[in-house]
């Protein structure tokens, strides 16, 4: 992972020291020795994310803090308050300020490469989706709605706690469960179970659990396909560095020292739940992508798009295995009427309705599509064109037998539609024959008086 880091502090070797660090990271590193420096920095988009000392002469690290979460262009960029550890109330005035996250001087390596890295992958989901917004995505387009939902999400977070020991997690659960609803699972033979089944969206886990070898969860945690993105946050006693450096190899999100720190503890769930809900929505719009592509939205039937790339592939298929296959063209009857008398919108309901019926009568194998505007197709694989005829005359039939109902049952609509059947044919036939051939059967049932399912032999 390669991010910009702006380190901000007016003490020199302070700044060498970080930079070093990050830079072992193959982090590219910025550097300021002032509040007004280090805005200008950032209001040119240079860099990724900022860590911030709080005492400098001029502006102060609050202050700096304050004017980046102020504006738009530079509010999603993480800032990280290095602070004293005999200051807590600064933590108090940086999360005020809007910081995302604390280091504690002097800076521990791990701590400092854990913090960054996290605030940098939540960074990264922040500008794909902003840079998708800007080309026009119409998910991202909703980018003030998805931001909504991520900072300030209308369902409250579900957070369990792993830990045996009363005053360890007493002391989180009162601390959270005013904005979470927190769980606490104290026998950690429960403890996979419980967090695979529940919809957790973060697990605190202790790292001093009797008898427990807290990272064999983590790691089980992270193979499954359930559990594989749920953030996990260790908490972690003295002299048990190694522990919580391995646990970050192996895939465990950030962790915290003990005795707790409240406002930390605070600032890391927020950081990490942000991102589990940035992905959660990218992964949904994705999915949404894929299935807008080929998928009608109307009526849920496949587009006609999905149609050009199978249908070439299934042909083909019976052609070699030697097995029939049936092209069923059909078109709604003087449909024109129904949009003229009932209205557009009625008229969208008899398409959509029209294609349930489609739906329901077919297999799984077969393809249905909306072909266009109140035409539909249907390929049916390993189907001759008696069994076709069987199935097409049934929703011929189930479509003029039954009206379909409108506008909460104030309009009865009565439709008919007309089909038109072709089958492969044994010798040198092609794809786009054989749609011909059931086009003119469609033709040829129109001309007969609409409501009739007509075959058009090769
Ligand atoms: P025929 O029996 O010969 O098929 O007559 P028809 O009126 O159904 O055929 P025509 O192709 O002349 O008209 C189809 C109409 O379908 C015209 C068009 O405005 C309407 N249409 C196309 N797509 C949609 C749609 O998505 N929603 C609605 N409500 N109407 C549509
Ligand atoms: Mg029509
Ligand atoms: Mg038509």
């Amino acid at each position: 992972m390669t991010a910009r880091i702006l380190v901000v502090d007016d003490i020199k070797t302070n700044v060498k020291l970080l930079e070093a660090r990050l830079m072992a990271e193959y982090f590219q590193v910025l550097t300021a020795d002032n509040g007004e420096d280090a805005l200008a920095i950032c209001n040119n988009g240079q860099c990724d994310l900022v860590l911030l000392d709080i005492m400098m002469p001029g502006m102060d690290g609050f202050e700096v803090c304050r004017r980046l979460k102020e504006n738009p262009e530079t509010m999603h960029l993480p800032v990280v308050m290095v602070t004293a550890l005999d200051q807590p109330e600064d933590r108090i005035k940086g999360l005020e300020a809007g910081a995302d996250d604390f280091l504690t001087k002097p800076v521990n390596d791990l701590a400092l490469v854990t913090r960054v890295k996290s605030l940098v992958r939540l960074k990264m989901l922040t500008d794909d989706l902003r840079l998708r917004a800007s080309n026009g995505d119409e998910f991202a387009m909703n980018y003030n709605t998805v931001m909504e939902e991520v900072i300030a999400p209308r369902e409250r977070p579900n957070i369990i706690v792993l830990d045996d020991k009363a005053s360890s997690y007493e002391k989180i659960v009162h601390n959270l469960s005013g904005a979470n609803n927190i769980d606490v699972e104290t026998s950690p033979n429960d403890a996979l179970f419980r967090i695979v089944e529940g919809n957790y969206d973060l697990a605190i886990i202790s790292l001093s659990i009797k008898n427990f070898d807290s990272l064999r969860l983590c790691s089980h945690l992270r193979s499954l396909e359930r559990t594989r993105t749920l953030p996990l946050l260790i908490v972690a006693g003295n002299g048990q560095e190694e522990i919580v450096s391995r646990a970050v190899e192996i895939g465990v999100n950030d962790y915290i020292k003990r005795p707790v720190d409240v406002q930390e503890l605070q600032a890391r769930i927020k950081t990490q739940l942000c991102r589990k809900r940035y992905n959660d929505c990218l992964r949904d719009s994705v999915q949404q992508t894929i299935a807008l592509a080929v998928k009608d939205p109307l009526t849920g039937l496949h587009n006609r798009r999905y149609f050009e790339m199978h249908f070439t592939s299934l042909f083909e298929k019976s052609v070699a295995s030697g097995k029939p296959i049936t092209a069923v063209m059909c078109d709604i009857d003087s449909f024109k009427v129904v949009n003229d008398t009932y209205g557009h919108g009625v008229g969208d309901i008899v398409i959509a309705e029209v294609a349930n019926r489609i739906r329901k009568n077919v297999r799984n194998v077969d393809i249905a599509c909306r072909y266009g505007g109140e035409e539909f197709v249907v390929i049916m694989p390993d189907t001759d064109i008696e069994y076709a005829r069987v199935v097409a005359e049934r929703i011929r039939r189930e479509v003029e037998e039954h009206p379909v109902i409108a506008e909460k049952g104030s309009q009865q609509v009565y439709t008919t539609i007309s089909m038109g059947l072709s089958c492969l044919h044994p010798k040198g036939d092609t794809p786009e024959q054989l749609m011909k051939r059931a086009d003119e059967a469609l033709y040829d049932a129109k001309n007969a008086g609409r409501n009739k399912v007509m075959i058009k032999a090769a």
